[in-house]
């Protein structure tokens, strides 16, 4: 089903995110990993799409957690009113206030945990904690040579009534290769460390490591919990495999002026186009200063009613040019081009991160500047 955006109707750039696909895609991704719980990923604002409408979308489709970076981003959720368990992982500053909001805990070291364990004496609650165990990614984590040392101090931890140990996680390296043998490595070392944790009297419930991919391909991963981000937004978690994902963010701006050019007439900044034939342009109110990337420039297309046309010459910071052919191609102004996402024709973001070198995660937290959020669909 697509969001079809009207031929006419916008009236600036948009950012339309359909919460009814992102429902959905909670929901494809449940069906995945049924016995797992479904922790949805809202860090980076919900990957550009909004926390707080997100949040009431992922509930809707079937997640029962959510998680997030920072301890802002967790408690602002709470103060919007959003009750279901919290998890910020990387949040290393306003423990105290998290403890305080009921918001769990992600420790990825000997230090943090002992801060962790200041702020539940401060506040005089016990912190829920998850503490991250460094698999093979290298990145944030516990590393094995100070597993010991954490565990020992978890153990103290819960003795004394600081901390409660909830999870056991690790993030994967591959996961977007489904048969990369890394994912084994990584799952033994979970399994063998969680073994260590429990023989020493700690008993956690919730054990996870998969993201999007993992969630949707590999249930060996899926443990008590599974950590989905881009899949929920209908981005593309693992190449050429089609999971019945829908994209939520259609990028989109209205068709603000039409000219007439000449064969020979360069466009756009440097002429780094010129017409080879006598034709019509469209002026599109989108740049680099929105998400529109500048080294895009020449190599994208809109689609327009269903109709795909090239856009032409450099991107500037506020506006671009598309090419609408020498009849015009049935364009009038105030039509809606749109860039990327839910309708007839049009490039999805992966389409974009293809041609710019880098991934989806990238082009949707990069819609930014004048482009407006709006929501449509029902969660
Ligand atoms: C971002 C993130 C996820 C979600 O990853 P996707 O690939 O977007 O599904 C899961 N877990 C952690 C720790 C993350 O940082």
């Amino acid at each position: 089903m697509n969001t079809t955006l009207p031929a006419a109707g916008l009236d600036r750039l948009t950012a339309q995110v359909d919460l009814g696909a992102i429902a959905h895609n909670t929901a494809v991704v449940a069906r995945h990993a049924p016995s797992a719980a479904l922790m949805a990923v809202l860090k980076g604002d919900a990957y550009g799409h909004g926390a707080l409408p997100v949040a009431r979308a992922v509930l809707a489709g079937g997640a029962t957690e959510i998680g997030v970076t920072t301890v802002d981003e967790a408690i602002a959720l709470r103060e919007d009113g959003v009750t279901v368990p919290l998890l910020s992982w990387l949040g290393t500053a306003g423990y105290e206030r998290a403890i305080d909001a009921d918001v769990r805990l992600g420790a990825s070291s000997p230090r943090q945990l002992a801060n962790i364990v200041a702020a539940a004496r401060a506040v005089g609650r016990p912190a829920v904690v998850h503490v991250k165990v460094d698999t093979g990614l290298n990145r944030n984590g516990v590393s094995a040579h100070e597993w010991a040392e954490t565990r020992d101090a978890l153990v103290a931890a819960e003795r004394a009534g600081h901390v409660r140990l909830q999870g056991v996680f690790t993030h994967l390296a591959h996961g977007d290769e489904p048969e990369h043998p890394f994912l084994d490595v990584q799952r033994d070392v979970l399994a063998a460390t969680v073994a260590d944790a429990r023989a020493h009297g700690l008993t956690p419930t919730q054990v996870h490591a998969a993201n999007s991919a993992a969630s949707l391909t590999r249930p060996d991963l899926h443990f008590d919990l599974v950590r989905p981000g881009i899949a929920l937004y209908g981005g593309v978690p693992v190449p050429d495999r089609d999971f019945g994902l829908r994209p939520a963010m259609t990028f989109a701006a209205p068709v603000i002026l039409i000219k007439r050019i000449a064969r020979g007439d360069g466009v756009s900044y440097g002429h780094t186009w010129i017409a080879p034939r006598d034709t019509v342009v469209g002026l599109v109110p989108a740049g680099y200063a929105d998400g529109v990337w500048r080294p895009l420039s020449g190599r994208f297309e809109v689609a327009i009613g269903g109709r795909r046309f090239p856009q032409v010459g450099r991107v500037c910071m506020d506006q671009f040019v598309i090419d609408l052919g020498p009849d015009g191609g049935g364009v009038s102004e105030g039509d809606t081009a749109v860039l990327f996402g839910d309708a007839p024709g049009a490039d999805r973001a992966a389409d974009w991160a293809d041609t710019l070198g880098t991934i989806d995660y990238e082009v949707f937290t990069g819609v930014r500047g004048r482009a407006v959020r709006t929501y449509a669909g029902r969660p």
